[in-house]
């Protein structure tokens, strides 16, 4: 399965943020938004960044509250490793893995364009599973 197919099924909608928008209005997007990370764009829509809830906890944890009235330019990742919609689901799983993380925004000639999170990618992995489970007990009763 491609990113693409992916994103059909699920639509190329993407909660973005500027980078002067205050860390505690991230914190506010997340919970309302029942998401772990927002890709943060700039005036031309361009990728920045992408800030996850790991980031502002580390944050709190390193300098305590004070890191919620900062803009989130000050706590977000600046190098976003994104994918294309080319690419497969064993491609981004293998993105994630080697870089520890769980969302991967989706480019194309430089435009946001979807994004994939593992939860995503789980969901498939499983649907992919089942067809798989369901395909050999068809194969075996045909005898
Ligand atoms: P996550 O597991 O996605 O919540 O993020 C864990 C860490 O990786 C955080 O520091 C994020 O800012 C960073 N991160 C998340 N997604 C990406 C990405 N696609 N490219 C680079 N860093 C990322």
């Amino acid at each position: 399965m491609t990113v693409a197919a992916m994103l059909a099924a699920k639509g190329g909608s993407v909660i973005t943020a500027s980078p002067g928008e205050l860390v505690s209005k991230i914190v506010e997007r997340l919970a309302e938004n029942k998401i772990g990370a927002i890709v943060v764009t700039d005036d031309k829509d361009a990728v920045c960044g992408i800030v996850s809830e790991r980031d502002i906890v580390r944050d709190i944890a390193r300098s305590g509250s004070s890191i919620l009235g900062q803009p989130v330019s000050k706590c977000m990742t600046a190098n976003v490793i994104s994918c294309a919609e080319e690419d497969t689901i064993d491609q981004v799983m293998a993105h994630m893995t080697k870089g520890r993380f769980r969302h991967l925004p989706v480019q194309k000639d430089g435009r946001l364009i979807g994004i994939i999170s593992i939860g995503d990618v789980v969901k498939r992995k499983i649907e992919q599973a089942e067809r798989d489970a369901e395909d050999l007990r068809n194969y075996i009763a045909a005898g």
